[in-house]
């Protein structure tokens, strides 16, 4: 193989270090070649799809965050590193990181509410939990007695020129907000034609509220909505009437029925009937429809302000004493220009309280070791995979309403099986690896990468020593013998290194630069590791309950486990540790992307104060030369009081490119502002 030498004379530019990887990678190519061995590893497919099949299985109920599934999968990685001889009395002598997350919401014992007339009327109008009103899980707990405020859809856009908050004090207040936006059937509205603009959604209403300071907020169902929905209703209704009497009338034609036709009937007219009792209660249901519990969108934090949901009839007195109209009226009229009508509810106040209990579950990273020995046995070297999924759906899913099992073979099941794999390749290394390799199972990533931001908060092993992560999420669906691999360009020496390799591999590699990304690399990188994310590709089952085994390439699987071993391997025997390169393509996470202007914070997903916490700032960004760091909580951006990362995202979307703005940071639990400059959107 003359090539190589080429590589040699061509490397030999760069600092030594870089040579050892060549000779490493060249020398296990040789070896392998001539005996003829694909790879220096060689991967088991039987032990891939054996562990696929039982991570995906049922029973594992989609290995969703607080199911005994995802502990029955932890319990079984950690089973098999056992098995393989690495190390797992790591943590009082478990293999296990355990710690509580937030699993979900439930709705909590007291729940009231009552619009109260302070005037000399006195007026009292006790609001019915589940008829009249509904506490959502969006919002937080807690007692109120609040001025009302009308405030339209509830809405800041700056680029549309529409304020709802513009000019009125909501501070402290309680804010009535329609659902949607103006002008919703008019396709050359500002706010996105007849699509759904970026402001409709309820979080971002619920951030909008508070940072005007708003304490509580009241949602309701615009007028649009309601007549769009009644007559969708009214048309199934109807048309369900229409095809009983058509069927009695064919009926009817029958001279004389025999018992078995007019049994068919009977039994038809009854599915007809039941379907015309179903049409008719959702019609009765769309006059004034109600939003459920979780009906807003299951997530939320407990610090977050009260969130209710309250019938329009149930609002009507009020509205029409305290703004002399009703509602619809008032909607159409904002709809015209469009135009904000937002308005004071004078002597009217919301008194009650609402309790949204968050759901908490033990959950634990899974973490098996194989020492290293020698001069470098102090560094480590991590391998990671994560190893929960959706559950029974819900957030997250592209089929949100489906209480389905989702089995996430490919995701990630074929990563966590990679990783068992990886492990049991690199066994076979016990006892001659230069460097630590640590495999991580980490638990929480479809939530937020919330397990390998734990693993980050509190590493087993000093970060600083930590000299790279190699991460496989999606690996299970290679197809056309592609594969990508995202972040070659965080460290100096990782693309000779995969490159080296892909010479016997031979993928059709697509190298993506940048060390952030939707999986737990990101964790690490923002950590300044270096990382690798391997990932066969999206899929059309991707997060839906159609995520099989059945489709996974198990093959596939085989080669990206060899691949990653030898990457891991040359990475554990290398003479010099990775040089961390920062990526010349910034955070794709918060500030920036979209017509946002760029910020380059890094989001911590393992804070739960309130406020925007981060990881860390983008090097060079306009974060980092405001000065912020590692551990500040943003808790003001402007004017606007940032309560979490939809906060954050929901405030910089008002700023320009430019624009200087103070932010208030939490530090040490003093609030420290800083001057931030903001960049064009990247
Ligand atoms: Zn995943």
């Amino acid at each position: 193989m003359k090539r190589p030498a080429l590589s040699l004379v061509l490397i030999g530019l760069f600092s030594l270090s870089a040579v050892s990887w060549v000779v490493a990678a060249e020398k296990e190519a040789t070896k392998s070649e001539s005996s003829k061995a694909v790879a220096t590893f060689s991967a088991s497919g039987d032990r891939l799809l054996n562990a696929v099949k039982y991570l995906a299985a049922d029973e594992q109920e989609g290995r969703g965050v607080g199911t005994k599934g995802l502990d029955r999968a932890g319990d079984y990685i950690a089973a098999q590193f056992k098995k393989l001889g690495l190390k797992t009395e790591l943590f009082d002598g478990k293999p296990f990181q355990t710690f509580t997350m937030q699993t979900g919401a439930e709705l909590g014992p007291k729940n009231e509410a009552a619009l109260v007339n302070t005037g000399k009327e006195g007026k009292k109008l006790v609001l019915k939990l589940g008829t009249d009103f509904n506490t959502l899980s969006l919002g937080g707990s807690g007692k109120f007695d609040l001025p009302l405020v009308f405030v339209g859809y509830g809405i800041t856009a700056k680029d549309e020129k529409y304020d709802d908050y513009a000019g009125i004090d909501v501070k402290d207040k309680a804010v009535i907000v329609m659902r949607h936006e103006p002008q919703q059937n008019n396709p050359h509205s500002a706010f996105n034609g007849t699509q759904t603009s970026p402001y409709a959604p309820y979080v971002r209403k619920i951030s909008n509220a508070y940072e005007h300071g708003a304490a509580a907020v009241i949602f309701l169902t615009d007028d649009y909505d309601i007549q769009q929905r009644v007559e969708q209703a009214r048309k199934r209704w109807l048309q369900a009437i229409d095809e009983l009497t058509e069927a009695t009338e064919k009926f009817k034609k029958i001279e004389k029925p025999t018992q078995a036709q007019t049994e068919e009937f009977r039994k038809e007219s009854i599915k007809l009937t039941e379907a015309i009792g179903r049409y008719s209660k959702t019609l009765e249901d769309e006059y004034d429809p109600m939003v459920t519990f979780k009906g807003a969108g299951p997530g939320g934090e407990s610090t977050r302000i009260p969130v209710i949901y309250v019938r329009r009839t149930a609002l009507a007195e009020m509205a029409q004493d305290a703004l002399g109209t009703d509602l619809a009226a008032i909607e159409r009229e904002i709809d015209k220009g469009p135009t904000p009508h937002s308005r004071e509810l004078k002597n009217w106040r919301l008194q009650g309280e609402v309790t949204v209990k968050r759901t908490e579950a033990q959950v634990k990273n899974v973490v098996g070791v194989l020492e290293g020995s020698g001069p470098k046995a102090d560094e480590t070297v991590v391998v990671g995979a994560h190893y929960d999924h959706l559950g029974y759906g819900g957030e997250g899913s592209f089929v949100p309403n489906a209480k389905e099992i989702h089995n996430g073979a490919d995701d990630n099941g074929s990563g966590s099986a990679a990783l068992l794999e990886v492990a049991a390749l690199m066994a076979q290394q016990q006892g001659k690896l230069s460097r630590r390799v640590v495999f991580i199972a980490f638990t929480g990533e479809e939530r937020g990468l919330i397990g390998s931001a734990r693993y980050c908060k509190e590493p087993l092993y000093p970060l600083d020593k930590t000299v790279a992560m190699v991460n496989m999420d999606m690996v299970g669906r290679l197809t056309d013998n592609k594969l990508i691999i995202q972040g070659v360009d965080t460290a100096k020496e990782f693309d000779v290194i995969i490159d080296g390799l892909n010479k016997r591999f031979d993928f059709k590699l697509t190298k993506q630069p940048g060390g952030f990304g939707p999986s737990d690399h990101s964790s690490f990188y923002s950590q300044k590791v270096p990382v690798m994310h391997f990932f066969t590709g999206t899929h059309k089952e991707y997060h839906r309950p159609s995520d099989d085994v059945e489709l996974i390439n198990v093959d596939g699987m085989k080669r990206i486990a060899e691949m990653v071993a030898e990457t891991t391997l040359a990475i554990a025997q290398a003479d010099a540790r990775p040089s961390y390169l920062e990526s010349k393509r910034p955070a794709a996470a918060m500030g920036g992307g979209g017509n946002r202007p760029y910020f380059g914070s890094i989001p911590d997903f393992a804070q739960n104060e309130p406020g925007y916490a981060l990881m860390g700032a983008a090097k060079d960004s306009p974060a980092e030369k405001a000065g912020m760091k590692a551990g500040d909580i943003i808790i003001k951006l402007g004017e606007s009081r940032i309560g979490n990362l939809e906060d954050f995202d929901s405030a910089l979307r008002k700023y320009k490119a430019g624009d200087k703005v103070v932010v208030v940071v939490k530090r040490g639990g003093k609030e420290v502002p800083l001057t931030v400059t903001l960049d064009p959107p990247r």
